[in-house]
């Protein structure tokens, strides 16, 4: 008679491999509390993601200018932000064909060419809305005033919605985009003092977003002055020109 197998799992073995099963998931729950998932690292210009997040390629309100450059990598509370303003657009323009998206970061961040930031998750640029049709990134601004195609309207209530979600630090576009939106809305100081004037950008927001407060090591940029800056639009020269601004510090 052939002998019976005694099942590897007998009462002895079974314990074992219990006790192995509990101390793995330990182990697990331990790396898992000590690695957080997701972590911006560094500066606007120099710096990293750990786990990004990527802005999908098409969406509610947006698509990307060119989708092969793999730049579509942010932090959660920038990929948020863009996909809920991109879609109060729709909600609040319903004829609106959508925003066109520039570079966000590489999927692990870092440098990329030609942008001085970009680095941690936290910068994006996004074109102006524009009623003429030609390709987004030609200029609106002509002799330091801005074109009658850049839709002023809409624009707007872009930066609006993105101001209202609490996490911009600053939006970068030409002096002439804030100069008109001073001129047209000049009470509104929360929104107009975050649009910082920029030279280079002429068909574009470069949008950025405060250091998360789950990134501790995140360095984060001064806050923007109190008050609109449209005064001092005309007479700080140093202010347009601030590069520091730019480089995050
Ligand atoms: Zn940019």
């Amino acid at each position: 008679m052939r002998k019976t197998l005694l099942h590897p799992l007998n009462p002895q073995s079974l314990i074992k491999h219990m006790l192995k099963i509990l101390l793995a998931s330990l182990v697990c729950t331990f790396s898992w509390a000590t690695e957080p998932a997701h972590q911006v690292i560094g500066s606007y210009s120099r710096g990293k993601i750990h786990q990004a997040h990527a802005l999908p390629l098409q969406g509610k309100g947006f698509s990307f200018l060119s989708l092969s450059e793999n730049r579509n990598w942010g932090s959660l509370g920038l990929i948020e932000t863009l996909e809920k303003s991109a879609a109060e657009m729709i909600d609040f323009f319903p004829e609106f064909t959508g925003l066109v998206i520039g570079d966000l970061s590489a999927e692990t961040g870092g440098p990329i060419k030609p942008h001085l930031s970009h680095q941690n998750g936290l910068d994006v640029d996004v074109y102006f809305i524009r009623t003429d049709g030609l390709d987004p990134k030609t200029s609106l601004v002509a002799n330091g005033k801005l074109l009658s195609a850049f839709d002023l309207k809409k624009n707007w209530k872009f930066v609006k919605f993105l101001v209202s979600q609490g996490r911009i630090n600053r939006i970068f576009a030409d002096r002439a985009v804030k100069k008109s939106f001073c001129a047209l809305y000049p009470s509104e100081t929360e929104v107009l003092r975050r649009i910082r004037p920029f030279p280079s950008h002429e068909a574009h927001f470069h949008i950025r977003l405060t250091c998360p407060a789950e990134s501790p090591e995140c360095i984060s940029q001064v806050e923007v002055p109190l008050g609109s800056g449209c005064s001092e639009l005309e007479l700080n020269n140093h202010l347009y020109w601030n590069l520091n601004e730019m480089l995050g510090f």
